[in-house]
Order: C-alpha cells, then structure tokens, then sequence
C-alpha cells in the first residue's frame, strides 16, 4: 500500500477507431494500391503530387484523371524510429522517410525497412514492399525497402474484403495519469464516502474538486474543506446520443451541480426521475457506488432560489 499522502498513479488506457470517408480521390488512390499501383494528381502547375491532393493548392479544383506514380523512388529526409510502438508498420527498428516516387513532385511518408540506421541516407533508391493480402489502405504497402536489397518472392495473395471508399484507423493511447496533490486528497476521500474540496486562503471560494490553486488569485489552495452531499443544479443538457461502451441508456442528465457550500459546479449524472424533470435549481443529492458518487437524484426539496446559484452559471 502507497503512502497515504503520495499522489496516486494510475495506468490509462484510451481506445478508438477513427472511421473516415475517403472521398473520390483518396477511394481512388487506395483501390489501386489494393491492385499494387500507386496513384498520384498532377497540378494545375503541371507538378504532380503523391500521395495525390483532393483539391488544386494552386486551383482549389479537384484533380482530374489520376496518373500512375513510381513504384521505386527516392528517400528525401528520414527519422530512426529505434523502438517501434505497437500497431507501427514494422515489428523491428525502421526508418520514417518521405519518399518521392519516381514521377511525382511530392513526397510520400512511410516507412522503410533499411535494418540499420547506418543503412539509411537521404538519395537512398527504394522500393515497395507489398502486403501479402492488400485491402485497399495505405498499409497495403506493409514498408519500403532498399533497392538493392535482394528481392523477396512477389505477394500474389487475393485482396481482403475490401470497403468501399472508407478508412479504419484505430486510435490507442495508453499512459499514466499521476493525480495532483489535492486530485489525490478528493479521490481518497471519494473511497470514503467524503467529499473534499478546498478553499483559497486569499477570496475565500471554494473549489471541488480542488484544483490545487485559485485560478482567480493565482495562489496555493491548501485549506481542506468538507463538503455536504447535497446540491442545486445550475445547468443541465439530456443526452440522446448513444455510444459505445456508454454505462447509461439515453436518455439521461448530465448536469452542472453546486454542492452546498462550493463556489464551482462539476458535472455529474442526474438520475432517479424522468429527464424532462431535471431543471435549473433543482435541489440534488449524491448516491453513492462503489467508486464514489454514482449520481445524483432529486433530494424532494423546494427549488433553489435563483440567486442563489446564478454566480456560478
Ligand atoms: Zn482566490
């Protein structure tokens, strides 16, 4: 078990799947490279772009017919990536490059698998190294790699399902979040069924969750303040919107509430009546689960008064 007073430190884990239509030009781009050609747009200025543009910098107008791009090319600049992350191209150390293929202006970024740092330079001539299966993504170039590097045996597997004009990329950021001080002091207290916030020793407010500092004075807060588990709320919105992983059937509240005594909202559920129910001044309490405070539900009491609360709106 931490010392009581050390911030607590937890392991975060967000994930996600970014889905994005491609338009005619990149749905284009990407259904040849499932066929292992490579697309790029020649300009208004007659210079030609690969990967190809969706609109003219110079014009604004979409490209007109597609022209066929490299396969080889040449490195332009690169970065050592010496500890490749999860999901990256290659399992082993490679080398981010912008490539410019042969007949193109611009340069391409990808990666190139030169097995050694020492191995890559700017003018270096490279290939692409082809997906066993392609699926119509950028990946189905799985890297680049140097020319004269003995060739491996051409891919000939059939295309994955392909979808049509659409991008899947998944989305993964994992980190650790370490709790500040006064974060670390409401979260413990939280575990006891307490709810702490602080006061700023110079105008007096009081803020939960304590923020460490009064963003009005600029100054330390340090002054522990325990708070009731009663409130008013001061806003609200209905969420209809379903997601994945939501806890919650829309519709519900999700609410701005001033516990008694705080000079700050925070935001928390409002359960326990219909949605259409919830209103400015609605006097709340806390139910609490097994993190904290699950919610909050109509304490049955008269409405706040409106000034009472409209400092904080
Ligand atoms: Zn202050």
């Amino acid at each position: 078990m931490s010392h009581p007073t050390a911030p607590l430190r937890a392991p975060l884990d967000i994930e996600f799947d970014y889905t994005r239509s491609l338009g005619p030009v990149l749905s284009q781009f990407m259904a040849a490279l499932a066929e292992r050609r490579i697309l790029g747009a020649r300009g208004a200025d007659g210079r030609v772009h690969a990967p190809p543009f969706e609109y003219d910098p110079v014009t604004a107008e979409p490209p007109g017919n597609l022209v066929p791009v490299g396969p080889e090319g040449t490195v332009v600049s690169w970065s050592w990536m010496p500890e490749p992350l999860a999901g990256q191209p290659l399992a082993e150390p490679f080398a981010w490059a912008l490539i410019r293929l042969d007949g193109a202006d611009t340069a391409l970024l990808h990666a190139v698998d030169a097995g050694s740092a020492t191995a890559m330079r700017t003018g270096l001539r490279v290939r692409p190294r082809w997906a066993e299966r392609p699926a119509g993504s950028i990946r189905d170039i799985a890297c680049f790699e140097p020319c004269d590097a003995p060739a491996g045996a051409a891919p000939d597997g059939e295309p994955r399902e392909v979808t049509p004009g659409m991008t899947i990329t998944p989305v993964r950021l994992h980190y650790m979040h370490t709790a500040s001080p006064g974060e670390t002091a409401y979260l413990r207290g939280l575990a006891e069924r307490r709810i702490l916030g602080q006061r700023c020793g110079v105008c007096g407010q009081v803020y939960v969750p304590p923020r460490g500092t009064c963003p009005a004075d600029g100054v330390p807060t340090s002054e522990e303040v325990e708070l009731p588990e009663s409130g008013t709320v001061t806003t609200f919105c209905i969420v209809n919107v379903g997601y994945p992983g939501q806890r919650v059937t829309p519709p519900y509240v999700a609410a701005a509430v001033l516990l008694d005594g705080a000079d700050i909202a925070f935001q928390h559920l409002v359960l326990g009546c219909d949605p259409g129910e919830v209103r400015m001044g609605m006097r709340v309490r806390a139910v609490w689960g097994e993190d904290g405070v699950s919610h909050f539900e109509p304490a049955g009491e008269p409405d706040a008064l409106y000034e009472t609360y409209a400092r904080c709106l």
